[in-house]
């Protein structure tokens, strides 16, 4: 049980933006000395920033340095190659620990639910995503950039902006970075020479900002193609939100430029097109992808005054071996952990992990980042999402939690209290159920690993993709 001298001991469940920004926030206070562990399923640390964030965005990526300063705190310890719900369960930690934070993100794709999604040459661009930055579990990915021309991109978010890009980048853009070696190979037999854009509404609807839109147009080989008419056509209904949208009235103007370039013949394009929605993915003879069926939308006021796409009965179909789809992440269940379905995120309120019948706050158990509210927002947005759940838990760590009013209007935020309470317990107890267990000091020889091996060749990094090579690696730094 915990006495006045124990110090509030946190588990952090995943190592992304959201898992570092909240062990950031809890370690600032001095005086409190609450000690956090941080639990993450790879050997590896930074969740998105090491594989989501596109490889040729290394300034996105240096936000790891503040997670560095954060990691080398004497109350921090990092377990990777731990995973919740097979190596430590819920009930385990709450037995160690006076809260959880869960931090394990949105890691699968929305499916699209039409026919031929399964099809040879149709992909997850999280899938793509991660298997252009190494993650472990994408290795393996086959994706034909041989057989296929043409590809064709759903989603006019970021990802979608990201995909396309990737698949244009000349062999001199993607030679300075960290991308996977395996998909560099790939990447550079590419004979991929047109990607369609595809969003469901229109440009002043589109969810990419500004600096992502602008670097479509910066492409070393490639040029971007806007149709003027149908640009036009989509902007023909009046959007108040969207005008009131800095964000928006700039990507409309940038689109605009756009629509008025001249191509140059034998360039590879970048097409973005509007209005039009996928209904069909159709095989080829080889049982592989041929075409995408695509209905045309326009655009209707719901109830709320939002725009929504409607489809029209005009459709068009579009040759491509390839279609990404990239319409949104989605968040799984953790084993024991209350889950909303129907938002695919874990049930809380401003943080505070609820309890599915009765709604209250489950005591000791937090929740933040893209499994706390969806996949929205940049990296920064974790920052200010983190420290509402921090507050909330440090508002219940010292009793004045049940004072405050939920979003029903009941009370929230019970303390809870945990059996055992012991750092050097949970740490054994952590060992002996994954015995290979890597600590920070084992990451940071992987990362010594990895930098090395790209310096050769002017890269920041070359990446393991393995993790019997990580463990490998960090096994040299791990105490016998
Ligand atoms: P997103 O920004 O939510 O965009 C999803 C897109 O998919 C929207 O255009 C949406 O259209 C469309 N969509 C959803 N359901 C669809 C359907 N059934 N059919 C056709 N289209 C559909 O998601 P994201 O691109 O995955 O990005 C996730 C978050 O990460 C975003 O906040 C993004 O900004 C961020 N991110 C940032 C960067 C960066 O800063 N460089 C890079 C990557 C990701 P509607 O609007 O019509 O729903």
């Amino acid at each position: 049980m915990t006495d006045a001298n124990t110090p509030i001991r946190i588990a952090v469940i995943g190592s992304g933006p959201a898992g570092f920004y909240a062990a950031g926030h809890l370690l600032k206070d001095a005086d409190a000395g609450y000690e956090v562990d941080m639990i993450e399923r790879l050997p590896t640390p930074w969740g998105l920033v090491r594989s989501g964030v596109a490889p040729d965005h290394p300034k996105i990526k240096s936000v790891t340095r503040v997670y560095e300063k954060t990691a080398a705190h004497p109350r921090f310890r990092y377990f990777g190659n731990v995973c919740f719900g097979e190596h430590v369960s819920r009930a385990d930690l709450l037995a160690h620990y006076d809260a959880i934070v869960y931090a394990t993100g949105s890691p699968l794709d929305r499916p699209l639910g039409i026919p031929g999604e399964e099809l040879p040459g149709s992909h997850a661009a999280t899938e793509f995503v991660g298997w252009y930055n190494g993650h472990p579990d994408h290795t393996g990915l086959e994706v034909d950039l041989v057989s296929a021309e043409r590809a064709v991109v759903i989603g006019n978010g970021n990802v979608a902006v990201d995909v396309a890009r990737m698949l244009m980048l000349s062999a001199e853009e993607l030679a300075p970075t960290d991308t996977a070696d395996h998909a560099l190979d790939v990447l550079a037999r590419s004979r991929v020479h047109e990607v369609v854009v595809v969003g469901r509404r229109g440009p002043a609807q589109a969810a990419f900002t500004n600096p992502e839109l602008l670097e479509l147009g910066e492409l070393a080989d490639a040029d971007v193609i806007v149709d003027g008419d149908e640009l036009e056509r989509a902007l023909a209904v009046h959007d108040e939100a969207a005008e009131q949208d800095q964000t928006s009235r700039r990507n409309v103007e940038i689109l605009r430029e756009y629509a008025q370039r001249t191509p140059t013949a034998g360039r590879k394009r970048v097409v973005l097109r509007f209005l039009l929605s996928p209904v069909e993915l159709i095989a080829g003879d080889d049982g592989a992808l041929a075409a995408v069926r695509l209905v045309r939308n326009e655009l209707v006021r719901d109830d709320a005054g939002a725009l929504r796409a409607r489809a029209t009965d005009e459709s068009e179909t579009i040759p491509a071996g390839l279609v990404f789809r990239a319409i949104g992440y989605r968040g799984v269940p953790l084993p024991g952990v209350s889950f909303d379905e129907r938002a695919a995120t874990i049930l809380n309120d401003g943080g505070r992990v609820l309890d599915p019948e009765s709604r209250a706050h489950a005591p000791g158990e937090y929740v933040v980042g893209w499994i706390k509210r969806g996949p929205s927002g940049v990296i920064g947005t974790n920052k200010k999402d983190a420290q509402e759940t921090v507050n909330a838990m440090l508002a219940d760590l010292s009793g004045n939690g049940a004072s405050e009013q939920n979003g029903d209007g009941a009370m929230a935020g019970a303390r809870h209290t945990p059996s055992e309470p012991d750092a050097a317990a949970v740490e054994a107890l952590l060992r002996k159920r994954q015995p290979e267990l890597v600590t920070y000091s084992g990451w940071e020889a992987i990362d010594r690993h990895e930098r090395a091996l790209g310096e050769a060749g002017g890269r920041p990094r070359v990446k393991l993709t393995e993790i019997e090579q990580m463990l490998a690696i960090a096994a040299a730094e791990e105490p016998a």
